[in-house]
């Protein structure tokens, strides 16, 4: 029978280590038990906080498992079936009616799978439910994940910091997390019919392949725990709380990186212990070089709306922020029109990954039709939390506490009780 554990990807030094303790298991006179998955907390509760997580959009065709077996709900009718193999189930469409291998539901399905409440889709494991829902076409359908909170912050933290760096540090990760995951299901899940996606464009969610002990440790150490700070009418409101892998030496105002209003707890501050914590590579990243015919076409592909600029002969920055971060960039049409962007939003455009210009930190040099991004300082947008200065914090002896109310100042830490989920506590 196959068990999650097997399928979890391994790094590639641990593979044949990994094979030669099987073997080694199944030699064993008195066996070996394999560590059966620990059960997803509090998905019983009645005051859950769940996340709604989009896996996939646009899905002709997928394969569903569970071990454990599982129940599937037909949300229209209500009529139940139950799939005890756990082989994986074909899931097909056809004409708004999924199909799900002998059995046909009306549209939209929720798949509930048995303790320890794991499911597969497409072969990869998540804790929850899975939700699929046919489009009104009926060509396509869409696999949402539907998550108890700490669950689905179990599948967040190792994804988006090292699970091996400090304790304190994973700490502060998971109530920025968390604050972040509750900050955008409040702003936008409202208006669709999920919080967020599984990719950076939310924050980066892989399911049981992303959990450790220490990361599951940390979940469980803060559950519940939010950071807010005081609206102008005294409420107090979840804020967001932004995170990036390297500042530069200060972490930068959120609004100079992604525009809104100033919230105090995210002015920025100075940051003393990212550069002795990142690669130096990261940290001091080389010049990339690109002609000024690429950046226009790259700026006005992305943004339609410069069209009145003809094309971008020139560019200048026009404003800079902490650490020499350009924040605002002016465009000068060949017509001599002119426009601006966002710093942040011009890095990202004319280098879409940001593994290349890795931050708004840079000088701009200029040599006939060719310009030069140079000396190049931290890796992400800057704002909010500045990762590698957590855990340099951390290794100083620092608690998480004490690293969020210094990338945070004047927030609040506060415990939500499950059902608040609304950015107004
Ligand atoms: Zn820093």
């Amino acid at each position: 029978m196959k068990t999650y554990k097997q399928s979890i990807r391994r790094p590639h030094a641990y593979q044949n280590l990994a094979l030669w303790a099987c073997v080694i298991c199944m030699l064993s006179a008195a066996g070996c038990r394999r560590r059966p998955v620990e059960t997803t907390p509090g998905i019983d509760s009645p005051r859950q906080t769940w996340v709604r997580v989009l896996l996939f959009g646009n899905l002709r065709m997928c394969t569903v498992a569970s071990m454990s077996g599982f129940e599937i709900e037909d949300v229209g009718s209500g009529a139940m079936a139950n799939f005890r193999s756990d082989e994986p189930f074909v899931v097909q469409v056809s004409g708004r009616t999924l199909v799900i291998g002998e059995h046909r539901f009306d549209g939209e399905v929720l798949i509930r799978p048995h303790e320890p409440f794991v499911f597969r889709i497409n072969d990869k494991p998540y804790r929850g439910h899975l939700r699929l829902r046919a489009d009104e076409d009926g060509q396509v359908f869409e696999a949402v994940n539907l998550v108890p909170l700490e669950s689905y912050l179990f599948g967040v933290i190792g994804a988006e910091m090292p699970s091996y760096w400090e304790p304190e540090a994973l700490k502060a990760q998971a109530v920025a997390s968390r604050t972040y995951c509750l900050f955008i299901k409040d702003r936008f899940g409202q208006r669709r019919s999920w919080d967020l996606t599984q990719s950076e464009s939310s924050q980066v969610y892989r399911g049981l392949e992303a959990e450790t002990q220490t990361v599951r440790a940390a979940v469980l150490a803060t559950a519940g725990e939010v950071l807010v700070a005081p609206a102008d009418d005294g409420r107090d409101l979840i804020i967001a709380t932004y995170y990036s892998s390297s500042c530069g030496g200060h972490t930068e105002a959120a609004e100079n990186v992604f525009g809104g209003e100033r919230v105090a707890p995210l002015g920025g501050v100075r940051c003393r212990d990212c550069a002795g914590v990142a690669r130096h590579s990261h940290y001091y990243w080389k010049p990339v070089t690109m002609t000024m015919q690429q950046i226009s076409e790259k700026l006005m592909r992305r943004y339609p709306a410069l069209e009145k600029l003809e094309r971008i002969s020139n560019f200048k920055v026009s404003k800079l922020g902490y650490k020499g971060r350009v924040v605002r960039v002016k465009l000068i049409g060949k017509n001599a029109a002119t426009d601006t962007v966002r710093g942040e939003d011009f890095r990202l455009t004319l280098d879409p990954t940001g593994r290349k210009i890795k931050s708004a930190i840079f000088t701009v040099e200029k040599n006939g039709n060719k310009v030069s991004f140079q000396n190049g300082l931290g890796f992400g947008h800057g704002a909010g939390l500045c990762q590698c200065g957590a855990q340099g914090m951390a290794r100083q002896g620092k608690t998480y506490k004490d690293i969020l109310s210094y990338y945070f100042p004047g927030s609040k830490r506060v415990t939500i009780t499950p059902a608040k989920t609304t950015t107004e506590l």
